[in-house]
């Protein structure tokens, strides 16, 4: 039985040579070659079963890991690219009992030990990740509207919010908190203009070989900007480079138990965002990593991504963290929950609030990540209570007495994780 991780090593003129290995890979945008010498360490941590559960009902469900990753008896063999083809080996234990403790930089909960019945977040290191950038930014990334000359919307500004009421609670509680975002704007240095050559490739990749350069901001609606190397510059700077920056400040430099991604949910709101669609309906859905295509898998590094989310056992934390949360921010917020209709979520858990689903950051951040996304920015009800502004106490909203939207959302999250916190370090 060899030891080594890699059944078919690459020849050593493609490791050496950077370029020629970039062009062999298939990598989603802005994605740098994924280092598989880091699944070596996950030898013989987790058994036949347990993997083949996760991949099923969580990672890779529908088979759509098929023809990338083969379950035998007593390894899974993991392509590690398409184009030249290599494998690498991974060996299961054959019995948990046995298994090595897969290394990581985070703490389950049950692994804490009890904490202070007044302080149950005691040394726990939560991460807050404010979604979006806000600010001189917000109209860029498309997370912005504004009724009139009332109050604008601007998610990056609230969640920001939301990450600053909630932060003191969370630390009295005894909490290490710290952010993945403190102020407007975004935290990586790049900027639109240092990814132009970026966005020509991705245009290029869409067939699109000689793009207008730029578009007419003042126009509320231009179907071909799309096509454009300054949008789909911007799209990479805020959508994409942006969120690998911060995965790097997570994983590297945080190192947390868990991150909280404040976000705040919109329905379409039409294509003018000075006048945009208000729509009836308001809810809540919390999200866990999962969910992969046959199609997002066959990209390199998303392959080897999900697979670090996997073997690090990341899942049952975040569902775990996730149901708790949910269950308080439905309650509170009296929120009902959103139902997928397409194929890219699925349904995790015992509740209905959370759902797995392949996004950038939850994929990215290797610690448990909630992903939240409770409330519809363009319900009526949601932008009136954006109006109301911050305020003490309690005020009657659509006849029920409530407290200011931001102390709500930050109160809801303190009391689930409080909830969880406390049992499971309890259980120990
Ligand atoms: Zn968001």
């Amino acid at each position: 039985m060899s030891a080594s991780l890699f059944r078919h090593l690459l020849p050593a003129c493609l490791l050496l040579a950077a370029a020629p290995l970039v062009r062999a890979q298939r990598l989603s945008p802005l994605a740098p070659v994924p280092d598989w010498r880091e699944l070596e360490a996950f030898q013989e941590t987790i058994t036949r079963a347990e993997f083949a559960q996760l991949l099923d009902a969580v990672y890779a469900p529908g088979d759509a890991a098929r023809g990338l990753i083969t379950v035998s008896d007593a390894a899974a063999v993991i392509r590690t690219s398409l184009n030249p083809a290599a494998e690498i080996q991974l060996r299961f234990a054959p019995i948990a009992a046995t298994a090595k403790v897969p290394p990581r930089d985070w703490r389950p909960a049950a692994s804490m030990g009890p904490a202070p019945a007044d302080r149950p977040l005691a040394g726990v290191k939560i991460a807050l990740d404010p979604g979006h950038l806000g600010g001189d930014w917000a109209k860029m990334e498309e997370r912005w509207f504004q009724v009139g000359s009332s109050k604008p919307v601007e998610e990056g500004a609230l969640t920001l919010r939301v990450a600053q009421v909630l932060a003191p609670q969370l630390r009295a509680l005894g909490a290490e908190v710290s952010f993945v975002r403190e102020k407007l704007g975004p935290t990586s240095p790049e900027k639109p203009e240092t990814l132009r050559a970026a966005a020509r490739a991705e245009l290029a990749l869409q067939g699109i070989t000689n793009p207008r350069l730029t578009y007419d901001p003042a126009l509320a609606v231009d179907p071909t900007r799309g096509q454009t190397v300054q949008w789909q510059s911007e799209l990479l700077f805020y959508r994409i480079g942006e969120i690998r920056h911060r995965a790097t400040v997570v994983n590297e430099t945080l190192k947390p138990d868990l991150v909280l991604c404040i976000h705040f949910n919109a329905e379409g709101w039409g294509g003018d965002p000075r006048n945009p669609n208000f729509v009836p309906r308001n809810h809540l859905h919390l999200l866990v990593n999962g969910c992969y295509s046959a199609g997002e898998l066959r990209f390199d590094d998303q392959r080897h991504d999900f697979l670090m989310k996997l073997l690090n056992r990341s899942h049952a934390e975040e569902l775990a963290v996730s149901e708790s949360v949910a269950t308080a921010l439905s309650t509170a917020a009296n929120l009902p929950a959103y139902r997928y209709t397409t194929p890219n979520a699925r349904p995790v858990g015992a509740t209905p609030f959370v759902w797995a689903r392949n996004l950038l950051a939850n994929r990215l951040y290797r610690a448990p990540v909630v992903f939240l996304e409770p409330y519809v920015m363009n319900s009526e009800e949601l932008w009136s209570r954006v109006q109301a502004g911050e305020y003490d106490g309690e005020r009657l909203v659509a006849g029920v007495w409530r407290k200011d939207l931001f102390r709500e959302y930050a109160d809801a999250v303190a009391k689930g994780l409080v909830e969880y916190y406390g049992k499971a370090r309890a259980a120990k």
